[in-house]
């Protein structure tokens, strides 16, 4: 199964967020992504939230920043 990830840095907020979630299913994203998003950015649970979530999932793991690490 296809390892999905949200970043909350492309997330439209003022408080610089730098959280990303990861799960195997988009049902499970989307759920972690709504808790996120209501308990952290005080946004209402709505059928737009749900869609602008969407919008920014990304298929694999959210990149991590390793300087220095060399192959
Ligand atoms: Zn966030």
């Amino acid at each position: 199964m296809a390892r999905k990830f949200i970043d909350c840095r492309e997330f439209p907020s003022e408080m610089n967020c730098t959280v990303a979630i990861a799960a195997d299913s988009e049902g499970e994203l989307l759920e972690a992504a709504v808790q996120h998003a209501v308990s952290v950015h005080k946004h209402e649970d709505t059928p737009e939230l749900r869609a602008m979530l969407k919008s920014i999932f990304h298929d694999g793991t959210a990149p991590m920043e390793q300087p220095g690490r060399a192959a």
